[in-house]
């Protein structure tokens, strides 16, 4: 009898997340609790939050143990962290944790070679085709392109369709979806380049500034570790949508497990509408 309580415990016992904010070029005190709202109400996670602290020493000071949670989910773009603390962070992801990168976060670390690998791709910080190919959609395909020239750029905020490719319709944390829906107004980020090894492209959205689909769900392999990304989630309005919040609770389950149970709502988002979260 007790051995089957503890069994049920463990199957149903929620997946501790540590979500690292402290420095964005975007509004992290205004979308990290978006983002902790959004796993808390699948009722699958657990989470805390780690903020990098302002000051100087004690940011040389920070130390976020990893090996606590399942997940770390980063919705940070600035300086780089201590030394001590990027080693510990490979060797998280490398054996077995899992990482969410959210938007504006794989715009930081241009300079970290093994942070590139984990989120594949990335823009800004003087990202050039010393980083990696543009990775788009053309005539149907995923391409690599090694065209020389700046990585990461966006258009106006809009609302836009995001498309399933068929990766994404096998993958768990996008099978079930449909294979096309309408997100909340956003940046769409284009032109995004970098290693792109071991990496699935989910779903794309097609640009209007570079007039093609653009990666906008992935999934990477690092180690023995798996990865997320989405490029989405430029400010708390960009969040606040069925279909976002879906994507990064089924994302942050498969990093920090491997499979999905959560489920996929009924009102998920189609194309014709953005469903808001109540
Ligand atoms: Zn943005």
């Amino acid at each position: 009898m007790l051995l089957t309580v503890c069994g049920l415990i463990a199957q149903d016992a929620k997946l501790p997340v540590l979500i690292i904010d402290g420095q964005n070029n975007h509004n992290w005190k205004g979308t990290t609790p978006v983002l902790k709202d959004a796993l808390e109400k699948s009722g699958r996670f657990t989470v805390e939050v780690s903020t990098t602290p302002a000051n100087a020493d004690e940011f040389a000071n920070w130390r976020p143990d990893f090996s606590k949670y399942k997940v770390v989910l980063s919705n940070y773009n600035g300086q780089n962290w201590p030394i001590v603390v990027k080693i510990a962070f490979e060797e998280y992801v490398k054996t077995g944790g899992g990482f969410v990168c959210i938007h504006a976060a794989n715009n930081s670390f241009p300079d970290w070679p093994e942070y590139n690998k984990m989120i594949g791709l990335g823009g800004w910080g003087n990202r050039t085709e010393k980083h990696g190919p543009y990775v788009y959609v053309k005539d149907g395909v995923l391409v690599r392109d090694e065209t020389p020239g700046p990585g990461g750029s966006h258009g106006p905020q809009v609302e836009f369709t995001v498309d399933l490719m068929p990766d994404g319709k096998e993958h768990p944390v996008t099978k079930g979806l449909p294979d096309s829906w309408l997100h909340a107004k956003d940046e769409l980020y284009d032109r995004l380049r970098g290693p792109a090894e071991n990496m699935k492209v989910l779903a794309t959205s097609f640009s209007n500034s570079t007039k093609r689909p653009e990666p906008m769900i992935m999934a990477i392999d690092y180690g023995k570790g798996r990865v997320f990304h989405t490029a989405m989630g430029h400010a708390d309005h960009s969040m606040k949508c069925v279909g976002f919040y879906t994507v990064v609770q089924r994302g942050s389950e498969w990093a920090a497990t491997g499979g999905v149970t959560i489920p996929v709502p009924k009102e998920f988002p189609t194309k014709d509408a953005v469903v808001p979260v109540k």
